[in-house]
């Protein structure tokens, strides 16, 4: 093990590393003055870090040296970058300033260090330390898009090294990873790291999950392979007869891809059909473009396999905006099954396993504008407008990065790529601020539709507009796009402030009616009756009249608690006080918590996700001090964790025996007589269960239904569930997310 050598020993491992870094990577060129600059850049990183070991006990400069690998090896990056990444901690953890790495290495490598150096400085409490590092990155970014991906390098190695953190810090970086980091290197095209990211995060905060999923796919994976090649067999017949050099793989998805499905559409492991697919990568032959041979070889596949008619992609045509070209088609395979069919040339393959960023600016024939080049531009919009406060600049960023996208054209046939559910209001935006100001409606495929029609992938749009339209408020309401949100906001910024002002007031008069003033405890008693997330929601929303405080009585008479709480036993763990902050997280103000008996009742179960005992949950301290439970993958939670990690408190439940807690279960199967009674009876012998109502309904001969039950924890969950999925006839046994609708049932 190498925190068994000796610090020599260690060190010239370290440098040995860098050697095979410079050996192996493809744009070192070998030139000289650029294997001096990484060798000094490594000298320099190794003396300012010594003394310093990360918590599995090796030295610290293990760390840089990894983050330059990936920067080098798996992003592909030059000798500038991989110089800053062996220095990218100096400035912020050792005794080494700016100007010095300016005087050694140049401005490039000295702005690129500066960019990933986390800010310094006192910020207000309501400042999202998080979101505002976010915020310096991406301007340094939009700058240099080398700091994002040497960003990314950095998180990868302690996503990969995060055994060695204290459990209640990997929450929070791995919910961050989540949160910005995977979708920003899918934004940029580097598929390989964010699966990699996803997977690893998917690891820490589900680590049963994980491995049961991964086992599962390792033990199939044989099967996968025979199926596959089974498959191919004719295509590589074909394929052989017409002189195509090429390779045939299986596919694989991974295992948070296979998760993320699972929860979507509420189906186990075994019920996921596409989990491999056939992914056909050729040596293009110079007389013939890539295109023309990509459909050449859809033609051999679909000759042999039916495809299915609607899931044709062609990303040859109009390549993805991360830069992703492929074809990929689903046909029916030997065994009856659908299987994914992928056909990409050798240069598509290499741009979606390690990104167009790599290839982009730095190769000197890409002159012409590229999509990454308009994604920054649309982030430098969003940067320009820094009244908005960073966390809603977080959020802004993050509708940025959107999964899926669809191409609308403009009345001169010019292709737009947005967002799916963008509006027409959203595309008039997108063209022009102004254009968004005056729109009135569209003509959508020359058919007249208001702003708020959603647009779909072909679309055509030409927008009208009136000099006498002005942007409404309500337009929030129905718009997809960071930029319209952005641009709407900004037009009202000066009413906001007015109507908040007034609403205040208002709201102040009425309670002073009552002998009352503002405090916590009634806003939040509003936040909740209105469904608002924010004090100035309340104001702006009172002050404009939205809504009318007619129900004071009945808002205020509101039981502000959950009535269980009181009985909850929780563990929480140390909050972070420790100084090794290599993982790029804030530091946090919260002390270590020790509950007990006389302040069980300061926690509260999150209503978006009703966690119960057993399941993996962490707590959130909000505004009034509250600690407010959440299961580990609520989409709320994920986004607190990642933009608020400083109040984020890891949290376990110990033994529940005391306290039910409501679950719903919904059970489907094929009917037949007495199969309710039998359901209900092996429940009712259950010691550890009662059950409150029985809804089925049967229809055709199936039958579907839910049961409310109260359990004490998840251990007697699963062992139920279990025992009702061999009842003869049951299908499906679920779990079902309880929503609010649920909770008064
Ligand atoms: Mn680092």
């Amino acid at each position: 093990m190498l925190q068994d050598l000796s610090v020599q020993e260690q060190e010239e491992c370290a440098r040995k590393k860098v050697q095979e870094l410079i050996d192996s990577c493809p744009r070192c060129n070998q030139s000289p003055d650029d294997i001096r600059q990484i060798r000094k850049a490594f000298e320099l990183a190794n003396d300012a870090h010594r003394g310093m070991r990360r918590k599995s006990g090796e030295l610290y400069i293990f760390h840089p040296v990894a983050v330059a690998t990936v920067a080098a090896v798996e992003i592909g990056l030059g000798p500038t970058s991989i110089a800053a990444a062996l220095l990218h901690d100096v400035v912020e953890d050792t005794d080494i300033t700016l100007q010095d790495l300016e005087k050694l290495f140049g401005p490039k490598v000295a702005s690129i260090v500066d960019g990933l150096t986390k800010l310094e400085g006192v910020f207000d409490q309501n400042a999202s330390l998080q979101a505002e590092n976010f915020r310096k990155l991406l301007v340094s970014m939009i700058e240099d898009v080398r700091v994002i991906l040497l960003k990314l390098a950095d998180r990868l190695h302690n996503m990969r090294t995060l055994d060695s953190m204290p459990e209640h810090k990997r929450y929070r970086i791995a919910a961050e990873t989540l949160y910005i980091y995977a979708p920003v290197a899918h934004r940029l095209g580097l598929f390989a790291i964010k699966t990699e990211l996803e997977d690893l995060s998917l690891k820490y905060e589900h680590p049963q999950i994980y491995a049961s999923l991964s086992a599962k796919l390792l033990s199939n994976q044989d099967e996968y392979e025979r199926s596959i090649s089974l498959m191919a067999k004719p295509i590589r017949e074909q394929l052989d007869a017409a002189g195509v050099q090429y390779e045939i793989k299986a596919r694989t998805k991974s295992v948070y891809s296979i998760w993320r499905k699972m929860q979507a559409k509420q189906v186990p492991f075994e019920e996921i059909y596409d989990i491999s697919a056939m992914r056909i990568v050729f040596k293009p032959k110079s007389e013939l473009s890539e295109k023309t041979q990509c459909w050449a070889i859809y033609s051999v596949v679909t000759d042999l396999y039916k495809p299915k008619p609607d899931r044709l992609r062609d990303w040859i045509s109009v390549p993805k905006a991360n830069g992703y070209e492929a074809l990929h088609t689903t046909v029916m395979g030997p065994e009856g099954r659908w299987v994914e069919v992928q056909i990409r040339s050798e240069r598509m393959d290499e741009i979606a396993e390690r990104g167009f960023a790599a290839h982009w600016k730095y190769k000197a024939s890409e002159a012409k504008e590229s999509e990454i080049d308009n994604w920054l531009n649309s982030i430098r919009e969003m940067l320009e407008n820094h009244d908005s406060d960073s966390l809603e600049f977080l959020d802004n960023f993050k509708l940025n990065l959107f999964a899926s996208e669809i191409m609308v054209f403009t009345p001169h046939g010019e292709v737009k790529v947005m967002p799916v559910g963008s509006t027409a209001l959203d595309f008039a935006f997108e063209i022009h601020t102004k254009l968004g100001y005056h729109c009135i409606g569209a003509k959508v495929n020359y058919k007249l539709e208001p702003l708020s029609h959603e647009l779909r992938s072909g679309d055509q749009v030409e927008i009208i507009t009136s000099d006498k339209q002005t942007p409404k408020y309500e337009w929030l309401d129905f718009v997809a796009t960071a930029k319209a949100k952005t641009c709407i906001r900004e037009a009202f910024k000066e009413e906001r402030k007015q109507y908040i002002q007034q609403g205040e007031q208002l709201l102040n008069e009425q309670l002073q009616l009552k002998h009352l003033s503002i405090n916590n405890r009634i806003l939040k008693k509003l936040m909740k009756y209105f469904h608002l997330e924010t004090r100035e929601d309340i104001y702006f929303q009172l002050g404009k009249g939205m809504i009318k405080l007619d129900n004071m009585e009945k808002i205020l008479a509101q039981k502000s608690t959950n009535k269980w709480v009181k009985y909850w036993r929780l563990t929480f763990g140390g909050a972070d006080d420790d100084a090794d902050d290599d993982a790029d997280t804030v530091r946090p103000k919260v002390k270590n918590v020790v509950l007990t008996d006389d302040n069980l009742t300061d926690y509260v179960i999150a209503e978006c996700c009703n966690p119960i005992p057993g399941d993996d949950v962490v707590a959130y301290r909000d505004d009034s001090g509250k600690l407010v439970l959440h299961s580990r993958k609520c989409p709320t939670a994920i986004r607190l964790m990642a933009s608020r990690g400083d109040r984020i408190i890891s949290t376990q439940w110990v033994s529940h025996k005391i306290l039910s807690y409501l679950v719903i279960l919904s059970i489907s199967g094929i009917d037949r007589q007495g199969i309710v009674s039998e359901l209900t009876k092996i429940i009712s012998l259950e010691q550890n269960v009662n059950m409150r109502s029985v809804h089925f309904e049967s229809h055709d001969g199936v039958f579907d239904g839910n049961i409310y039950l109260y359990i004490h924890n998840t251990a007697d969950l699963n062992m139920l569930i279990d025992k009702i999925s061999k009842v003869k006839g049951v299908h499906n046994v679920l779990r079902k997310e309880r929503t609010e609708t649920d909770n008064k049932a």
